[in-house]
Protein backbone atom coordinates (compact mmCIF):
# COMPACT_ATOMS: atom_id res chain seq x y z
CA UNK A 1 0.00 0.00 0.00
CA UNK A 2 1.24 3.64 -0.88
CA UNK A 3 0.68 4.54 2.33
CA UNK A 4 2.81 1.91 4.11
CA UNK A 5 5.38 2.60 1.78
CA UNK A 6 5.98 6.02 1.90
CA UNK A 7 6.04 5.66 6.22
CA UNK A 8 8.43 2.58 6.12
CA UNK A 9 10.32 5.04 3.79
CA UNK A 10 10.22 7.92 6.13
CA UNK A 11 10.96 5.86 8.54
CA UNK A 12 14.28 4.43 7.26
CA UNK A 13 15.50 7.91 6.23
CA UNK A 14 14.92 9.38 9.92
CA UNK A 15 17.00 5.77 11.10
CA UNK A 16 19.71 6.57 8.69
CA UNK A 17 19.94 10.47 9.41
CA UNK A 18 19.54 9.48 13.31
CA UNK A 19 23.14 6.82 12.81
CA UNK A 20 24.66 9.27 10.45
CA UNK A 21 24.91 11.78 12.92
CA UNK A 22 25.71 9.94 15.62
CA UNK A 23 28.33 9.01 13.44
CA UNK A 24 29.52 12.32 12.62
CA UNK A 25 29.74 13.10 16.65
CA UNK A 26 31.30 9.96 17.70
CA UNK A 27 34.62 10.95 14.86
CA UNK A 28 34.08 14.53 16.34
CA UNK A 29 34.31 14.01 20.18
CA UNK A 30 34.96 10.21 20.87
CA UNK A 31 35.42 8.90 23.77
CA UNK A 32 37.25 5.89 22.62
CA UNK A 33 38.41 4.71 19.36
CA UNK A 34 36.14 1.75 18.85
CA UNK A 35 38.41 -0.24 16.30
CA UNK A 36 36.63 -1.11 12.81
CA UNK A 37 36.30 -4.85 13.76
CA UNK A 38 34.16 -4.07 17.36
CA UNK A 39 32.14 -1.81 15.18
CA UNK A 40 31.26 -4.12 12.49
CA UNK A 41 30.48 -7.09 15.34
CA UNK A 42 28.14 -4.77 17.27
CA UNK A 43 26.40 -4.25 13.97
CA UNK A 44 25.97 -8.13 12.95
CA UNK A 45 24.50 -8.21 16.94
CA UNK A 46 22.16 -5.59 16.26
CA UNK A 47 20.82 -7.09 12.44
CA UNK A 48 20.51 -10.08 14.19
CA UNK A 49 18.89 -9.21 17.73
CA UNK A 50 16.41 -7.01 15.84
CA UNK A 51 15.68 -9.12 13.19
CA UNK A 52 14.61 -12.30 15.49
CA UNK A 53 12.75 -9.88 17.55
CA UNK A 54 10.55 -8.52 14.41
CA UNK A 55 9.86 -12.31 13.72
CA UNK A 56 8.68 -13.49 17.20
CA UNK A 57 7.16 -9.95 17.55
CA UNK A 58 3.70 -11.56 16.88
CA UNK A 59 4.27 -14.74 19.15
CA UNK A 60 5.16 -12.27 22.15
CA UNK A 61 2.06 -10.01 21.12
CA UNK A 62 -0.52 -12.86 21.60
CA UNK A 63 0.99 -13.70 24.76
CA UNK A 64 0.98 -10.17 26.30
CA UNK A 65 -2.83 -9.76 24.96
CA UNK A 66 -3.48 -12.95 27.18
CA UNK A 67 -1.82 -11.75 30.55
CA UNK A 68 -3.77 -8.39 29.45
CA UNK A 69 -7.08 -10.03 28.86
CA UNK A 70 -6.78 -11.67 32.17
CA UNK A 71 -5.53 -8.98 34.33
CA UNK A 72 -7.56 -6.05 33.01
CA UNK A 73 -5.69 -3.40 31.00
CA UNK A 74 -4.99 0.15 32.39
CA UNK A 75 -6.14 -0.33 35.98
CA UNK A 76 -5.02 3.34 36.70
CA UNK A 77 -6.55 6.03 34.55
CA UNK A 78 -4.96 9.49 34.99
CA UNK A 79 -6.17 12.35 34.79
CA UNK A 80 -5.45 14.36 31.24
CA UNK A 81 -7.12 17.71 31.26
CA UNK A 82 -5.27 20.91 30.69
CA UNK A 83 -2.05 20.55 32.98
CA UNK A 84 -2.93 17.97 34.34
CA UNK A 85 -1.88 15.74 30.86
CA UNK A 86 1.68 17.01 31.85
CA UNK A 87 1.45 15.69 35.65
CA UNK A 88 0.05 12.40 34.78
CA UNK A 89 2.99 12.35 31.70
CA UNK A 90 5.88 13.40 34.88
CA UNK A 91 3.92 9.92 36.95
CA UNK A 92 4.24 7.61 33.87
CA UNK A 93 7.84 8.67 33.11
CA UNK A 94 8.76 8.23 36.79
CA UNK A 95 6.97 4.84 36.82
CA UNK A 96 8.48 3.26 33.94
CA UNK A 97 12.06 4.70 34.80
CA UNK A 98 11.53 2.64 38.18
CA UNK A 99 10.35 -0.50 35.74
CA UNK A 100 13.09 -0.14 34.06
CA UNK A 101 15.51 0.04 36.91
CA UNK A 102 14.47 -2.80 38.63
CA UNK A 103 13.96 -5.32 35.84
CA UNK A 104 17.81 -4.21 34.86
CA UNK A 105 18.82 -5.31 38.34
CA UNK A 106 17.43 -8.49 37.89
CA UNK A 107 18.94 -9.01 35.03
CA UNK A 108 21.96 -8.80 36.99
CA UNK A 109 21.42 -10.57 40.01
CA UNK A 110 19.20 -13.45 38.24
CA UNK A 111 21.61 -15.84 36.47
CA UNK A 112 19.12 -17.02 34.11
CA UNK A 113 18.68 -13.22 32.65
CA UNK A 114 22.23 -12.52 33.32
CA UNK A 115 23.32 -15.33 30.94
CA UNK A 116 20.61 -13.42 28.27
CA UNK A 117 21.42 -9.39 29.33
CA UNK A 118 25.70 -10.22 29.06
CA UNK A 119 24.98 -10.14 25.77
CA UNK A 120 24.51 -5.93 25.83
CA UNK A 121 27.45 -5.98 28.13
CA UNK A 122 29.79 -8.41 26.00
CA UNK A 123 30.39 -4.70 23.59
CA UNK A 124 33.90 -3.55 23.80
CA UNK A 125 33.55 -0.96 21.99
CA UNK A 126 30.34 1.27 22.73
CA UNK A 127 28.58 3.49 20.09
CA UNK A 128 25.39 4.09 19.77
CA UNK A 129 24.86 1.63 17.97
CA UNK A 130 25.14 -0.71 21.17
CA UNK A 131 22.15 0.67 22.85
CA UNK A 132 19.97 -1.66 20.29
CA UNK A 133 22.38 -4.86 21.15
CA UNK A 134 20.41 -7.31 23.31
CA UNK A 135 19.71 -10.77 23.28
CA UNK A 136 16.68 -11.71 20.80
CA UNK A 137 14.82 -13.83 23.19
CA UNK A 138 15.25 -11.11 25.75
CA UNK A 139 13.46 -8.05 24.48
CA UNK A 140 10.84 -11.27 23.52
CA UNK A 141 10.89 -12.69 26.51
CA UNK A 142 10.00 -8.82 28.68
CA UNK A 143 7.10 -7.98 25.93
CA UNK A 144 5.36 -11.30 26.66
CA UNK A 145 5.22 -11.69 29.81
CA UNK A 146 5.45 -8.24 31.29
CA UNK A 147 2.87 -5.70 29.73
CA UNK A 148 2.99 -4.27 33.53
CA UNK A 149 2.70 -0.38 32.26
CA UNK A 150 -0.12 -1.04 29.98
CA UNK A 151 -1.92 -3.13 32.80
CA UNK A 152 -0.96 -0.18 35.23
CA UNK A 153 -1.90 2.81 33.38
CA UNK A 154 -4.60 4.24 30.81
CA UNK A 155 -3.11 6.92 28.85
CA UNK A 156 -4.01 8.35 25.61
CA UNK A 157 -2.09 7.66 22.40
CA UNK A 158 -0.08 11.11 22.49
CA UNK A 159 1.16 10.37 25.82
CA UNK A 160 2.21 6.97 24.89
CA UNK A 161 4.29 8.22 21.89
CA UNK A 162 5.79 11.20 24.50
CA UNK A 163 6.99 8.59 26.67
CA UNK A 164 8.18 6.73 24.33
CA UNK A 165 10.20 9.68 22.44
CA UNK A 166 11.83 11.20 25.86
CA UNK A 167 12.88 7.57 26.53
CA UNK A 168 14.72 6.98 23.67
CA UNK A 169 16.95 10.50 24.50
CA UNK A 170 18.96 9.34 27.34
CA UNK A 171 18.34 5.64 26.66
CA UNK A 172 19.75 5.06 23.60
CA UNK A 173 21.99 8.23 23.77
CA UNK A 174 23.30 6.64 26.84
CA UNK A 175 25.49 4.60 24.47
CA UNK A 176 27.33 7.39 22.44
CA UNK A 177 30.57 7.52 21.79
CA UNK A 178 30.78 11.20 22.30
CA UNK A 179 32.85 13.01 25.64
CA UNK A 180 30.19 15.19 26.80
CA UNK A 181 31.46 17.31 29.43
CA UNK A 182 28.05 17.55 32.08
CA UNK A 183 30.00 18.72 34.94
CA UNK A 184 28.23 18.28 37.87
CA UNK A 185 24.87 17.82 36.07
CA UNK A 186 26.59 14.20 35.45
CA UNK A 187 23.55 13.14 38.12
CA UNK A 188 20.67 14.94 36.30
CA UNK A 189 19.81 12.83 33.95
CA UNK A 190 21.19 9.29 32.53
CA UNK A 191 23.95 10.13 29.93
CA UNK A 192 27.16 8.28 28.12
CA UNK A 193 29.94 8.98 31.25
CA UNK A 194 26.81 8.17 33.60
CA UNK A 195 26.16 4.68 31.73
CA UNK A 196 29.91 3.93 30.74
CA UNK A 197 30.33 3.51 34.65
CA UNK A 198 27.64 0.39 34.23
CA UNK A 199 29.41 -1.38 31.24
CA UNK A 200 33.34 -0.60 32.56
CA UNK A 201 36.02 -3.45 32.86
CA UNK A 202 36.49 -2.52 36.59
CA UNK A 203 35.25 -4.73 39.68
CA UNK A 204 34.40 -0.96 41.80
CA UNK A 205 31.85 -0.23 38.97
CA UNK A 206 30.46 -3.42 38.71
CA UNK A 207 26.46 -3.41 39.83
CA UNK A 208 26.62 0.45 39.42
CA UNK A 209 24.63 2.95 37.43
CA UNK A 210 21.76 0.70 36.47
CA UNK A 211 19.10 4.06 35.72
CA UNK A 212 17.56 4.54 32.17
CA UNK A 213 16.64 7.77 32.80
CA UNK A 214 17.33 9.50 36.29
CA UNK A 215 20.37 8.85 37.77
CA UNK A 216 18.99 10.00 40.78
CA UNK A 217 16.83 6.24 41.20
CA UNK A 218 20.64 4.87 41.60
CA UNK A 219 21.53 7.48 44.46
CA UNK A 220 18.32 6.49 45.87
CA UNK A 221 19.13 2.61 45.80
CA UNK A 222 22.18 3.27 46.44
CA UNK A 223 23.80 1.70 43.20
CA UNK A 224 25.45 5.29 42.22
CA UNK A 225 28.85 5.49 41.22
CA UNK A 226 29.45 9.30 40.64
CA UNK A 227 32.08 9.58 37.50
CA UNK A 228 35.04 11.97 37.89
CA UNK A 229 35.12 14.77 35.32
CA UNK A 230 37.49 12.61 32.82
CA UNK A 231 36.69 9.58 34.01
CA UNK A 232 36.12 6.93 31.14
CA UNK A 233 37.18 3.73 32.12
CA UNK A 234 37.49 0.35 29.56
CA UNK A 235 34.34 -1.15 28.41
CA UNK A 236 33.23 -4.83 27.99
CA UNK A 237 33.23 -8.22 30.08
CA UNK A 238 36.15 -9.61 31.37
CA UNK A 239 37.55 -11.42 29.76
CA UNK A 240 36.64 -9.50 26.76
CA UNK A 241 34.44 -12.09 24.25
CA UNK A 242 33.59 -11.39 20.96
CA UNK A 243 30.18 -12.27 18.80
CA UNK A 244 29.63 -12.80 15.48
CA UNK A 245 26.51 -14.21 13.96
CA UNK A 246 26.05 -17.87 15.13
CA UNK A 247 26.51 -16.92 18.74
CA UNK A 248 24.37 -13.90 18.46
CA UNK A 249 21.93 -16.55 18.31
CA UNK A 250 23.01 -18.77 20.84
CA UNK A 251 24.18 -16.27 23.09
CA UNK A 252 23.55 -18.10 26.87
CA UNK A 253 24.57 -21.37 25.55
CA UNK A 254 27.88 -20.29 24.25
CA UNK A 255 28.42 -17.27 27.24
CA UNK A 256 28.02 -20.04 29.72
CA UNK A 257 30.21 -22.79 28.30
CA UNK A 258 32.81 -20.15 27.89
CA UNK A 259 32.30 -19.58 31.75
CA UNK A 260 32.39 -23.10 32.91
CA UNK A 261 35.48 -23.29 31.19
CA UNK A 262 37.27 -20.34 32.59
CA UNK A 263 36.30 -21.06 36.03
CA UNK A 264 37.67 -24.65 35.48
CA UNK A 265 40.80 -22.68 33.91
CA UNK A 266 40.85 -20.50 37.04
CA UNK A 267 40.84 -23.09 39.73
CA UNK A 268 43.39 -25.43 37.94
CA UNK A 269 45.67 -22.28 37.73
CA UNK A 270 44.83 -19.91 40.25
CA UNK A 271 45.65 -16.27 39.48
CA UNK A 272 46.44 -17.28 35.94
CA UNK A 273 42.85 -16.45 34.65
CA UNK A 274 41.00 -12.49 35.46
CA UNK A 275 37.74 -13.54 37.19
CA UNK A 276 34.96 -13.73 34.75
CA UNK A 277 32.79 -10.63 35.32
CA UNK A 278 29.86 -13.21 35.91
CA UNK A 279 26.12 -13.18 37.47
CA UNK A 280 26.58 -9.82 39.11
CA UNK A 281 29.28 -8.94 36.19
CA UNK A 282 29.32 -5.17 34.91
ZN1 LIG B 1 23.36 -3.97 32.50
ZN1 LIG C 1 24.17 -0.28 28.01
Amino acid sequence: MPTEISNAVFYAAVFLGVVYTSRILEKKWPIADVPYGEFRDDWVAVIVSVGLENMLAPLAAISAAAIASYAGLGWIKLPTEGYWWYVSFAIVVVALDLYKYTYHRLQHAIPFLWAMHSFHHSANGITFITGARHFWLERVLSDAFLPVMAILFHIPANMAIAVGFIFFIPDACAHLNVRIPLGRYVTWINNPQWHRIHHSVHPEHRDKNFAAFFPLLDILFGTACVPKPDEYPATGLVPAERVDFINSVIWPIRHLRRRKSQNELSEAAPGAVPPVAGISGP
